[in-house]
């Protein structure tokens, strides 16, 4: 809590008025969700490229129910790569299969 009390010790009345109607309204809960929500990802790393991926990724749950896989690209370019792949693959699967 230390830092932010500092913070809310450095706004001016303005400032400080704006902060409290915004708590009151739950925008505060929003910015807190999203910076939670970046916080889950922000170690992910894109399968396709190798990069980090970044707050505007796109995320795929795919596999089996049993068995559900998460994986975050860092952009529609990865992603439709991977899910060409994914595509290919198992048409060739069910080929063998029949
Ligand atoms: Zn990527």
């Amino acid at each position: 809590m230390n830092k932010i009390s500092e913070i809310i010790d450095e706004l001016s009345q303005d400032e400080l008025e704006l902060f409290e109607r915004e708590m009151k309204e739950g925008y505060l809960q929003k910015y807190i969700d999203r910076k939670k929500e970046f916080f889950k990802i922000k170690d992910k790393i894109c399968p396709v490229c190798g990069n980090t991926v970044g707050e505007d990724c796109l995320v795929l749950v795919f596999g089996d129910i049993s068995l559900r896989k998460k994986a975050h690209f860092c952009g529609a370019d990865c992603l439709e790569y991977f899910l060409d792949n994914f595509i290919k693959t198992k048409k060739r699967k069910q080929k063998l299969k029949n």
